[in-house]
């Protein structure tokens, strides 16, 4: 009987490999292809089959990140001529990580996908401050948001294009934390658009390459997110995390003051 066509979308968490899930593992090890995100640290690997064929789909070595077209195009082909395809995501595969699109486009071409979470960047970037995302006292829930949507969709369907800031803003000051993915770029907007409903002086961090040795923070609040961006130099990846739990990392040792991590 013919084996059937199989594609794992496999979470490699924020970067530090001790935070893989020992599904990740098995999945790594048992594949003899896998197809690499540019934020899956090198440590990851280690665990690939030294004959597994490693495609890396990022923009390392300089080049442009190739399109999505042409990664869904290659896991097909892959899965057709019957490799055990693993798709490494960094952090979940489910947040903002394509993966809903890509798990949709190979169960149109009859491959069967299966999905092993990994720990999401938002939650790694609050835990290196030892900041939880809710907390009885200060935040009853958590939005993860883009601060990228994509662009030129206005239709219906793509309501997730359109970020409202001010909105989110107003959440915030209801008790939701905000993690921002791919915020850094966008922060002028973001911070305007949140300050039109949320107090200048609400907790504020960015966590650059969190979990990962070169991890560098700053806090301080929503009034001061661009100039602690330009002064500390933090660049992408980051996560800017709003909202009153940081109060609670003040509390618990982390400054609230600008701080930068070496
Ligand atoms: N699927 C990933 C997110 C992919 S989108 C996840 O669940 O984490 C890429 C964005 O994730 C980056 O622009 C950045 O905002 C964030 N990110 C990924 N790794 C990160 C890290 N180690 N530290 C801080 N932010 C990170």
């Amino acid at each position: 009987m013919k084996k059937p066509m199989m594609v794992t979308l496999v979470g490699a968490g924020p970067g530090d490999p001790e935070l893989l899930t020992l599904k990740a593992i098995r999945a790594i090890r048992q594949a003899t292809v896998l197809l690499v995100d540019e934020l899956v640290s090198d440590a990851v690997l280690r665990y690939a089959k030294r004959s597994a064929r490693i495609i890396f789909v990022g923009k390392r070595g300089g080049c442009k990140s190739t399109p999505q077209a042409f990664i869904e195009k290659l896991m097909l082909q892959e899965a057709q001529s019957g490799e055990r395809v693993v798709r490494l995501k960094g952090g979940d595969p489910f947040i903002f990580g394509r993966g809903g699109e890509e798990a949709q486009h190979l169960r149109e071409h009859g491959v069967e996908v299966h999905i092993v979470n990994g720990i999401t960047a938002g939650l790694a970037a609050a835990t290196s401050l030892n900041v939880p995302l809710t907390h009885r006292d200060h935040a009853h829930g958590v939005i993860f948001i883009t601060g990228h949507a994509k662009e030129n969709t206005h239709s219906a369907q793509d309501k997730g294009a359109c970020v409202h800031w001010p909105t989110l803003g107003a959440a915030c000051a209801q008790g939701l934390t905000l993690v921002i993915y791919m915020g850094v770029a966008q922060a002028s907007k973001i911070q305007n658009g949140l300050l039109e409903t949320l107090a200048p002086n609400t907790p504020l961090a960015v966590v650059q390459h969190a979990s990962l040795p070169q991890q560098r923070h700053a806090t301080g609040t929503l009034g001061e997110l661009t100039h602690l961006i330009a002064q500390e130099q933090l660049g992408s990846p980051a996560i800017i995390i709003v909202g009153d739990v940081l109060r609670g990392a003040a509390a618990a040792g982390v400054s609230s003051d600008i701080h930068v991590a070496a």
